[in-house]
């Protein structure tokens, strides 16, 4: 691994065990979408509460590999105080990094980048993704 894999591995390891915004809310603003990877046996589900156009919360609560559960509490850090249309984009172009799409290299993903190297290993790149695809269901749930 060279250094910047290390620092990737890293980050993931940080999120998995210190996961933020961690534990679902029961409240009626927020919308809520549960995706299961039955591959790995992820199961996750995701919360968002967006607010005059803003993503004031993101949650999420599930079990799976490390990759699913440190990506959705990355996700959450990333897109918490994003415009909607900012955290839709920001998705949209994490994904399309991840399926080795072409994709916007302009859009800052943040701490969401350490994923890249995701690309490489296909059967892991659904446990990255799976968090990030139930957030833009919520926001399609609107
Ligand atoms: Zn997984």
């Amino acid at each position: 691994m060279n250094n910047l894999e290390i620092l990737y591995r890293q980050v993931i390891m940080d999120h998995y065990k210190n996961p933020r915004n961690k534990g679902l809310l029961n409240d009626n603003g927020y919308k809520t979408i549960h995706i299961k990877n039955p591959t790995c046996g992820d199961d996750i589900t995701v919360q968002s509460l967006i607010e005059d156009g803003i993503v004031k919360d993101v949650r999420y609560d599930g079990t799976g590999c490390s990759i699913c559960c440190s990506s959705a509490s990355v996700m959450s850090e990333t897109l918490i105080g994003k415009k909607k249309e900012d955290a839709k984009k920001i998705a949209e172009t994490y994904i399309n990094m991840l399926t080795n799409k072409e994709y916007d290299e302009t859009v800052d993903l943040e701490e969401a980048v350490v994923y890249q190297g995701v690309q490489k290993f296909p059967a892991r790149i659904k446990c990255a993704s799976i968090a990030w695809k139930a957030f833009e269901g919520t926001l399609e749930s609107e």
